[in-house]
């Protein structure tokens, strides 16, 4: 059998393709190293709980906004149970003597910054004028062909702490508008505005939970894809991508599987894929820009029971901040453990009054785990233990700063490091984003296309990550395979 397109990783990404090339007809094979599809947005149990690896919340889910139109066109939207966050205050900027909150939409997000800051007014509309204006320069973002001419060099290299930083001289002010950094591993010297603007504008328009966890998204993909005769595979591991002089012509799984197909997309991250992929078809000059591209740092993960009855429901996320800074204290070069920290409690059915869980991220650099880098799951003995206890007991202790009685109302915790999601989701060095974007480097970018004719790239490290970012890199991709116009207008038509 020789499949017409294999897709290597069934995350978000690999799923979307798949749902992309079965529904239009073509017959799809996708593998996946691990036992559940959905990478990064499966969900795992702990004692009856289920949690979210990653995709917490999700923006732009309104009736006609961007990610609504996509997720009707995957068959999500009547699918799925959504949970829309406060519109008065979906992300809530929190710092130890005072909180500030982002609302939903852009007149009603100007005028609750404009409570706690009445003489900013002018500055805080321009950022959010801002922010829309740069979603235009992004076709598919707004699913919206006539935009595709509309030159963005000028916009890749505006960096967003300068440019933000530029608006006033209210230092609060600054730190509250950059408050969700963590989101997108916000850094002063680096991020760009468009990434800012990408993730946070589409949080803006409308921002919600899926009940009972992300990895639902997931599991009704992968349904879909097999309705539509497609195939997934899993606990398979692609070990070799096997090209002759022209193109690749199958992959190996560890099993010693050979699957053939016409075209394979590559959804892992690039430099795992430079590894599988031995051949001249691509040059050494590629190869390394590749291996040496920079990626974001990882995230470790506090995840929460709750006792019963005992913690409140919070229907918003909060960024927490132990100082009066935030892009500041988590500069790569000046950053300290856990003064910028993410909490959500998850949306549930059963119960909308008590959290049965909760969720506590923080950022952590591969280099706080590198002594370990030559262990795997299970296997890290007591050492990593004790470093993951300390930490865990370091954010919680934390928390009660800004929750009263925060740890009385645990029953347990567990945990993830870098080394955790580098296992499970083969991302460079635990890398909770992938591939960095750079404002300095605005075109050290991978594109989806290759040298290699029928081998393409999707995913977090093509685009931009998050569920927005990646579902359009999945449809950018596949418009390679079905035609631009084609595609596109099956989206639309679909609304
Ligand atoms: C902690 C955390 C929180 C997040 N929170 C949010 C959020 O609130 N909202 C949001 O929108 N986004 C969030 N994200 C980002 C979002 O989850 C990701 O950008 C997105 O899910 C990435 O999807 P992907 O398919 O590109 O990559 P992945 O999910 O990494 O998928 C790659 C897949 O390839 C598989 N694979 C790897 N190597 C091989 C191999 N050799 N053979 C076969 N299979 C292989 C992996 O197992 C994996 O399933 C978060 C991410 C993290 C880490």
């Amino acid at each position: 059998m020789i499949y017409d397109t294999t897709i290597i990783g069934a995350g978000l990404t690999g799923l979307m393709c798949g749902y992309i090339l079965s529904k239009e007809g073509q017959n799809v094979c996708i593998v996946e190293k691990n036992h559940s599809v959905g990478g990064s947005i499966q969900n795992f149990e702990r004692n009856g709980v289920v949690f979210d690896t990653g995709a917490h919340y999700i923006g732009g889910l309104h009736e006609g906004q961007s990610l609504y139109r996509y997720f009707k066109y995957f068959n999500l939207i009547d699918r799925l149970v959504l949970k829309k966050l406060d519109p008065e205050g979906f992300d809530i900027i929190k710092f130890a003597d005072k909180e500030y909150k982002y609302a939903e939409g852009k007149d009603n997000f100007v005028e609750k910054l404009s409570g706690y800051f009445p003489k900013e007014r002018e500055a805080i509309k321009k950022y959010i004028n801002k922010l829309k204006e740069i979603t235009k320069y992004f076709p598919f973002y707004n699913i919206d062909l006539d935009l595709n001419n509309r030159n963005k060099n000028d916009i890749l290299s505006i960096n967003a702490y300068k440019y933000i930083s530029s608006l006033s001289t209210n230092r609060k002010l600054i730190d509250v508008l950059t408050g969700t950094s963590l989101i997108h591993n916000g850094e002063p010297s680096k991020t760009p505005l468009f990434l800012h603007a990408l993730i946070g504008y589409g949080y803006i328009e409308s921002s919600w939970r899926v009940v009972g966890g992300s990895g639902k998204i997931a599991n009704f993909l992968s349904s879909s894809i097999k309705s539509f005769g497609g195939k997934i595979y899993t606990d398979s591991m692609v070990q070799k991508i096997n090209a002759d002089e022209k193109k690749i012509k199958s992959i190996t799984l560890k099993s010693g599987e050979e699957i053939r197909s016409k075209n394979f997309i590559s959804t892992i991250h690039p430099s795992l894929t430079m590894k599988l992929l031995k051949t001249k078809l691509l040059r050494k000059s590629y190869r390394n820009r590749i291996n040496n591209i920079e990626n974001t740092a990882g995230i470790f993960s506090v995840y929460i029971i709750f006792k019963k009855n005992s913690f409140r429901y919070r229907n918003s996320n909060f960024f927490c901040f132990d100082k009066n800074t935030s892009w500041e204290t988590i500069n790569r070069n000046d950053r300290v453990f856990g003064n910028n920290l993410f909490f959500m409690t998850p949306a549930i059915s059963k119960n909308d009054k008590f959290a049965e869980s909760g969720i506590i991220l923080a950022k952590m650099e591969f280099d706080d785990v590198i002594n370990l880098k030559n262990t795997t799951v299970e296997k890290r003995g007591d050492y990593y233990k004790k470093f993951k206890t300390a930490k865990a007991e370091q954010m919680i202790a934390k928390m009660e700063q800004y929750f009263p009685n925060f740890k009385q109302n645990i029953d347990k915790y567990y945990t993830s490091t870098p080394l955790t999601y580098r296992d499970y989701t083969g991302t460079k060095n635990g890398s909770a984003y992938g591939v960095i974007k750079n404002s300095n480097e605005p075109y050290n970018v991978i594109l989806p296309v290759t040298k290699i004719p029928n081998f393409y790239f999707a995913g977090q490290n093509i685009n931009v990550h998050g569920v927005h970012g990646v579902t359009i890199s999945a449809v950018i991709t596949c418009s390679l395979l079905l035609g631009k116009k084609y595609l596109i207008n099956k989206i639309r038509t679909q609304n």
